[in-house]
């Protein structure tokens, strides 16, 4: 009778990175604390001794007191802007309203002359500088929208800065062509026109130079009505984009509709939200919607996205900063976080959602991006918070202290 031989401890398999002692890595495994990653994907996540007994790392991180959470995906930005607004800021303090601003030579007209007036370095240096102050604020992926040049050539320069800026500093960015952000001052008197430029030249030069792999409109009062919304995207759609869409913002004019019938990748903004656009997102529960709940405050706008209502009909949802010049000046995700849960009553692991996971389903990167899992990028940040439901409760501060994108770190 053979004696049977005594169980061997399982080979240990080598890891690139242990990331050890954090105060939990949320949106996965249970009571994981820490991460093991090899060639830029998360390996496993799980208690720091399970973890230890499965692989010998080449390199450690010791999180102590730091929580851990999936790196955040700003679904909703417009980083292609040469210069801020904040001499319109004074000026809304003295009460001026959009229209008076516009007059003074204010408002997104601004931004366009900005933009057309800086070379694509210039424009490329500004949009690295907003990237980077994404990713100290945890971003770690972003949609990024053209939308202040409006002509064929500074959609183009546009665009280029975009990717350019996202070579320069590490932000893994999906680009989206807004150039249907609002009818240029050249083509006021016939908007028509720009319109056949839109459809005829600037979204199939975009798509042929592969520049944006969406395409995204302003439906709203001043900017594209519903008939000229449904040409752009039906155009866009034919020529192979995905569809974003801005909507319902301050009046409800059909796009979400429009944004359902289509299957668009998101609608975005919703404050003026209809029952009819409620009931389509709710049945089709593909079309994403986009939340933003910065904006409304920035804009003193006493409406918000009902986003209760819209979490209580399965519709799938993310929340995002609308970085941009005139309506949503900050570059940061947990502030955001915070307006969505003051604003639209987020709890904070539903918000947490829609900084992450939910923004990267939005833009296709579902499987890739926003979780913690094994075979994810083993994008992270560890954040000075003492738990999840610290996310969003403080603001006016960076609760981001390390940022990594495919596991290493961004300094
Ligand atoms: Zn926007």
């Amino acid at each position: 009778m053979s004696e049977a031989a005594p169980p061997r401890p399982p080979e240990k398999g080598p890891c690139d990175l242990l990331v050890h002692g954090t105060g939990g890595i949320m949106g996965t495994v249970e009571g994981a604390d820490a991460l093991a990653i090899s060639d830029g994907k998360v390996l496993a996540a799980g208690t720091e001794a399970e973890l230890r007994a499965r692989y010998e790392p080449a390199h450690q991180v010791d999180a102590h007191g730091l929580l851990g959470l999936p790196g955040f995906v700003d679904a909703h930005t417009h980083p292609a802007f040469a210069a801020g607004r904040a001499q319109e800021f004074d000026w809304r303090a003295e009460g001026l309203d959009y229209l008076e601003i516009a007059a003074r030579g204010g408002g997104i007209h601004s931004s366009v002359r900005a933009v057309r007036e800086a070379s694509e370095e210039e424009l490329t240096a500004c949009v690295a500088a907003h990237f980077r102050r994404m990713q100290r604020h945890g971003t770690t992926t972003c949609e990024a929208k053209s939308g202040y040049g409006l002509s064929l050539e500074d959609e183009r320069k546009s665009l280029r800065a975009i990717h350019a800026a996202a070579a320069a500093t590490g932000m893994q960015v999906r680009a989206t062509c807004l150039a249907a952000h609002m009818v240029p001052l050249e083509h006021q008197e016939s908007p028509d026109r720009y319109l056949d430029l839109l459809c005829e030249e600037i979204l199939p030069a975009i798509r042929e130079e592969q520049l944006a792999e969406a395409a995204d409109v302003f439906i709203e009062q001043g900017a594209f009505d519903l008939a000229a919304g449904r040409r752009y995207l039906e155009r866009a759609k034919e020529l192979g984009y995905g569809l974003r869409v801005h909507a319902d913002q301050f009046h409800a004019l059909g796009g979400v509709q429009l944004a359902v019938e289509l299957e668009a990748e998101s609608v975005d903004h919703l404050e003026v939200l209809s029952d009819a656009g409620l009931e389509a997102l709710a049945m089709s529960r593909k079309v994403h919607a986009g939340l933003l709940p910065a904006v409304p405050h920035f804009l003193r706008q006493a409406d918000d996205a009902p986003a209760r209502r819209l979490i209580a009909a399965e519709v799938p949802y993310f929340v995002a900063t609308d970085f941009n010049p005139g309506s949503s000046y900050t570059a940061s995700l947990p502030e955001a976080a915070h307006f969505a849960r003051i604003r639209l009553r987020l709890s904070s692991a539903e918000a947490l959602h829609g900084i992450t996971h939910g923004a990267a389903c939005s833009l296709g990167l579902g499987q890739t991006k926003g979780r913690l899992d094994p075979g994810f990028d083993a994008d992270f940040v560890l954040c000075e918070l003492p738990d999840l439901a610290h996310l969003g409760y403080g603001f006016g501060e960076n609760p981001v202290q390390r940022v990594f994108v495919a596991g290493r770190e961004l300094r």
